[in-house]
């Protein structure tokens, strides 16, 4: 007898369950199903926000206006705050690439997106490119992931703007402020200038912390002739 797809799968997680018990991600109690992710009192801790920020200073910004002395280049859409339960969230989806959690981080992108409530018809999706060889050890890059299902859930189109071609260490590991900015300078270079020119874009990343990376493809796409670009994360540290 040959068994349907579903089944081996529902067989799989059956023998995935017995030998990982399903646990919420964040406070690790158990759950009916690690389809689930959180348990209901880390799921209520999730907070989304409802407005876009100044990249350096926070502050809110109404109608794309900057209203603090900033002017920065860019626009920071941040869907949450890298509060519990965001980090286990996060790295989950990055290191472990567990079955679900993109499916539920661009739910909250969108959810935010929606509450910003932007016309963004006039925007093209595009995203933090991985250096070749971690994408390699990776299996995948996160941002893409994300920005392909915002991507097709707007329908607004995807281009891949940006390629790196340094190797720069996790932003984590390097101390400061001056030494991340420094590893990740020349770090991106467009892949078709003429493709970037005159277009608006959202630049799609997990998090947001120093900002290094984001300004420094940022600085790369404005170079290139990109207007308005709004950098959306899942959460802003
Ligand atoms: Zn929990
Ligand atoms: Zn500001």
């Amino acid at each position: 007898m040959l068994l349907s797809k579903e089944k081996i799968k529902r067989v799989a997680d059956f023998f995935l369950d017995i030998l990982f018990p399903p646990i919420c991600l964040n406070c690790r109690s158990s759950l009916p199903s690690q389809k689930l992710l959180l348990c209901p009192l880390c799921f209520e801790l999730l907070e989304i926000n409802s407005f876009l920020h100044c990249p350096e200073c926070g502050q809110r910004i109404v109608n794309l206006k900057f209203s603090c002395p900033h002017q920065a280049s860019f626009f920071l859409a941040a869907a949450s705050n890298y509060f519990p339960p965001i980090p286990a969230l996060i790295h989950y989806f990055k290191y472990k690439k567990l079955e679900g959690i993109s499916d539920f981080l661009s739910a909250l992108l969108i959810v935010y997106l929606k509450r910003i409530d932007l016309n963004l018809s006039s925007f093209y999706i595009t995203y933090i490119p991985l250096y070749w060889i971690k994408e390699k050890q990776r299996g995948f890059n996160q941002a893409q992931i994300l920005a392909e299902k915002i991507a097709n859930y707007f329908s607004l189109p995807l281009l891949r703007t940006l390629k790196r071609i340094k190797n720069t260490p996790s932003q984590a590991k390097s101390k400061n402020f001056q030494e991340r900015q420094k590893n990740i300078a020349n770090c991106f270079l467009p892949i078709n200038p003429s493709e970037i020119k005159g277009k608006n874009f959202i630049l799609i990343d997990d998090i947001y912390t120093s900002g290094s990376t984001i300004k420094e493809a940022v600085k790369v796409l404005k170079e290139n002739g990109a207007k308005k670009i709004i950098a959306l994360v899942v959460a802003k540290a």
